[in-house]
């Protein structure tokens, strides 16, 4: 099972992914050998507890070391959120979630895991977050690569997701961004900028609710530089524990972020600041402008919903949503136009303030899925965590640009994906040099043709081997058998039967020429050491039999293409039957 994750646009129990899909009674584990989690977003980790806790399921879950570290951070936050603010029962509990964590296995990048004799998986760096990863899963020779989220340009403290060219039979990416192809970093940053520093102009507040990890860090950055530039006074402050926990892990997994700043990490504290200060609750009342960070992203609970219900009602202010929100969630509504919110305990609040969005979040836009395609080349690929009208649009690009076939499934939709099942045959060394030999001195050397050979083809102990059918009949203890086909004809022909075997000869040089063809004394004619022709007569008759025999030495042969190993088994010697209509 790939990720786990919750909707955060739930408060029942669909928020949690439906079980029923994979078994209606059984035990879980019965039918999945693991668990792998991508990252640690809650939309893709959320779950873990409520399946390994509540639905019961003991198998292992894979995720790398910082999802280890930092998921059950982020777990207990919403846990918090959920029960003990909002009161809700039927939740995950706090040992909950240390015993599953208990069941979690921390993977490097490029490790490749063997989950059991069959199922092999690997992690590769997806950018997106700290700890982000593809897992390309491997059973024989099949495999998939599941994305996860993923950003295929660095940013300013991660770098760019990167895969093998592994050829996977289908590629599993997620489409948040799938038409986007967004306008340069840059102009959007300059853009994000612009409107905070118009907005304190004018002393309006600024709310901008992010993750704790990711987006945060990244536009503290961009805005410590610039406060720092444009000498502003205007305070910005920082959910107060957050930043600490923050820096704590980006100095614990440093290799996993980008050059720059394990490079800065060296001198100082990447994540420490000159303007951004740590935020109290009664700041939120504080008079005059203020730009405050505060988790969570969505507006679903916590402290940015908490200060946006003080703020929402003024339209000197601004919120800034600065990634993708999960549909039902406010963050969702207000960015969908809604203008009337209606918060839990049914208080209606009216929005006045200016709403704003600015695509922060680090997913890979349609030319970043695009280039993971090319650089994996992949036979299928299948679009999720996106829009249907979005993911249409970029499945077509996809079909028109690389002709693979694409799938965007509904939730609970099963989907069949023909593979190739390639069966591997040991070809002996005698057999391929005697055949290429014999084929090069016939036509000119091509290495990149496919070439036909021909030989026996052996299976033991359910293995399969491409042979000469001598050496293989000596392996197996077989005598050798000859099959002889014999055809009398009769034919009408003055003279002498040496003189009809004489035109009958001429007859086979000129149709068969490529063959050694020989006439014994008695005018007997022979082809390729299997094809007799015999003529008989008097000599005052006009009527000759001519009888015809050939065998079947090689018996059925077996013609093996050998780049694609498919197999097709037909019999080879048919100049006998040829001769018989010349
Ligand atoms: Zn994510």
């Amino acid at each position: 099972m790939m990720d786990c994750g919750m909707h955060m646009g739930y408060n029942d129990e669909r928020r949690f992914p439906d079980f029923s899909y994979i078994t209606r009674n059984g035990k879980l584990t019965d039918h999945l050998d693991c668990v792998i989690i991508t990252h640690f977003h809650l939309d893709h980790c959320g779950a873990l507890p409520y399946m390994s806790e509540m639905v019961g399921f003991d198998g292992p879950i894979y995720m790398t070391h910082p999802t280890k570290a930092i998921c059950p951070i982020l777990l207990e936050d919403y846990r918090k959120i959920t029960v003990e603010r909002k009161g809700e029962t039927n939740f995950f509990t706090s040992d909950m979630i240390k015993s599953c964590m208990k069941k979690t296995v921390a993977v490097s990048l490029h490790q490749t895991v063997q989950v059991d004799s069959e199922l092999e998986i690997k992690p590769y760096y997806a950018g997106h977050v700290l700890g982000a990863a593809m897992f390309h899963v491997k059973v024989g020779s099949q495999s998939v690569i599941y994305t996860g989220d993923y950003n295929m340009t660095p940013d300013r403290h991660l770098g760019a997701a990167w895969v093998d060219k592994c050829q996977p039979d289908l590629l599993i990416t997620e489409s948040t961004y799938a038409t986007t192809i967004r306008d340069s970093k840059r102009c959007r940053e300059r853009d994000f900028l612009k409107k905070v520093h118009d907005s304190v102009d004018k002393g309006g507040k600024v709310l901008i609710p992010v993750f704790a990890l990711g987006r945060a860090q990244e536009l503290c950055i961009l805005l410590e530089t610039y406060w720092e530039r444009m000498n502003l006074k205007v305070p910005i402050y920082f959910s107060l524990g957050l930043t600490e926990k923050a820096n704590h892990y980006y100095k614990l997994f440093i290799t996993w972020t980008n050059q720059k700043i394990k490079n800065t990490f060296v001198q100082r504290n990447m994540f420490e600041f000159k303007h951004i200060k740590a935020f109290e609750r009664i700041y939120a009342d504080n008079p005059g402008p203020m730009v405050v960070f505060a988790t969570p992203g969505m507006l679903h609970g916590g402290l940015s919903l908490q200060i946006f219900k003080k703020w929402c009602t003024s339209e000197n202010n601004m919120v800034i949503m600065p990634g993708y929100c999960v549909a039902g969630t406010i963050g969702w509504k207000i960015l969908n136009g809604h203008r009337k919110i209606e918060f839990e305990n049914r208080q209606t609040v009216e929005v006045k303030m200016s709403v704003q969005y600015m695509s922060f979040s680090a997913h890979a836009d349609a030319k970043g899925i695009m280039q993971l395609v090319r650089q994996c080349e992949p036979r299928h690929v299948m679009l999720v965590h996106g829009e249907e009208k979005k993911m249409e649009f970029l499945s077509k690009k996809i079909r028109d640009e690389f002709g693979v076939k694409c799938f965007m499934p509904a939730n609970g939709e099963t989907v069949t994906i023909p593979i190739l099942h390639p069966i591997p045959i040991d070809v002996s060394l005698n057999l391929l040099k005697h055949d290429t030999v014999s084929q090069a001195a016939q036509d000119s050397p091509a290495p990149k043709r496919s070439k036909v050979i021909h030989g026996a083809l052996v299976m033991r102990d359910s293995a399969l081997r491409l042979m000469e059918p001598r050496q293989a009949m000596k392996e197996l203890g077989l005598p050798e058998h000859e099959i002889r086909f014999t055809s009398t004809l009769t034919l009408e022909d003055d003279g002498q039967p040496t003189k009809t075997a004489d035109k009958i000869y001429q007859l086979i040089k000129r149709h068969f020429g490529r063959h050694s063809i020989q006439q014994s004394s008695d005018g007997n004619i022979s082809l390729s050491e299997s094809v007799l022709v015999k003529v008989s007569g008097v000599d005052d008759d006009i009527e000759k039999e001519i009888l015809v025999s050939w065998s079947l030495q090689v018996s059925l042969c077996h013609l093996v293409k050998l780049n694609s190993m498919s197999l097709v088994a037909m019999s080879s010697n048919n100049i006998g039957s040829n001769i018989l209509s010349v």
